[in-house]
């Protein structure tokens, strides 16, 4: 069972929340036995150049493979490991994942960049910087190809440590994408302090933004202060070819979305790579 499911691609998975027996989320020692138990999985989502519809690289996006329930999407646990302190345990298997698929992707002929989510509150540690370091140079991959994406889901405390973390990251040579852009405490005042490489539009103003006045203004401001900031823009949650269209007239450097392809397995990332003929 467990096996049958680790091969699926995404779309033919059951949605947790399709069946009535599944929790919309699970107890703190549900989830770290789980983790115990290896059932936490790293499926991939492609981000395509808008200008000529290569892939670049993708988002590595947890999934936990449970026995009984099957694939269980994050809003069931991050919050849970967020604010039990456990969070960067799952970051931790996250980034040997990533760094192992860039290996695998590297040999066969596919250099393309992996992004590891990671929440803005958990880099309180200041010797964050280099374990995560260690952990990408251990596999042998350089830090430029891998992306950390930074979320802020709840107010900075400790921030001195924060941006110190954040700083030695990008000096190290990692690539700093500001996600989730737009939303919840992810502000202006973040570009500010921090050296991004990357703004990352969020969803909620992507879906149907083509057809909106409002959300077109929006969506354009953003890509032109990405441009003159330097930094490359990325827009999430593009659903549809119309979507596709107008970021690309608008000049938006990279999409990822439903329209483009779901999170998928590493096997499936690999036939995604070899099978890609440009949009
Ligand atoms: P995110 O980093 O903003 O990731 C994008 C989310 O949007 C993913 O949800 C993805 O599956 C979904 N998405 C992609 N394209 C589309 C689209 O076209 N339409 C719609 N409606 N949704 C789309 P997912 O995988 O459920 O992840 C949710 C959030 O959980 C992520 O949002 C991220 O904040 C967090 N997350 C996921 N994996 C990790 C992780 O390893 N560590 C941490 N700290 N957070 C993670
Ligand atoms: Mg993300
Ligand atoms: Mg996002
Ligand atoms: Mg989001």
């Amino acid at each position: 069972r467990l096996q049958a499911l680790i091969g699926q691609h995404e779309s033919v998975c059951p949605k947790p929340t399709a069946t009535s027996t599944t929790p919309s989320s699970f107890t703190f020692e549900e989830i770290m036995d789980g983790s115990r138990h290896d059932q936490f999985e790293a499926f991939f989502q492609p981000k395509l150049e808008l200008s000529t519809g290569r892939i670049t690289g993708a988002e590595v996006l947890a999934r936990w493979i449970h026995p009984n329930h099957g694939v269980i999407a994050p809003y069931a646990f991050i919050d849970q490991l967020e604010q039990s302190g456990k969070i960067n345990d799952l970051t931790f298997i996250m980034l040997e994942k990533a760094a192992a698929a860039c290996r695998q992707l590297l040999q066969r002929g596919q250099t393309l960049s992996l992004s590891v989510n990671i929440s803005l509150t958990s880099l309180t540690d200041t010797t964050l910087a280099s374990r995560i370091t260690q952990v990408i140079r251990n596999a042998g991959i350089d830090p430029r190809h891998i992306i950390l994406e930074v979320t802020e889901n709840a107010a900075m405390t400790d921030v001195a440590h924060v941006l110190e973390n954040l700083a030695r990251l990008r000096m190290y040579g990692f690539g700093l994408s500001i996600d989730d852009y737009g939303t919840g405490y992810s502000s202006m005042q973040q570009i500010t302090r921090i050296a991004f490489s990357e703004l990352k539009i969020d969803k909620a103003f992507v879906k149907g933004f083509a057809e909106n006045g409002p959300l077109r203004i929006i969506v354009q401001s953003s890509i032109d202060m990405a441009h003159k900031l330097r930094i490359k823009c990325v827009a999430e949650g593009v659903e549809t070819e119309q979507d596709w269209d107008a970021l690309k007239s608008m000049g938006c450097d990279v999409a990822q979305g439903y329209f483009i392809a779901k999170p998928m397995d590493l096997a499936s990332l690999c036939d995604f790579c070899e099978r890609k003929v440009a949009l």
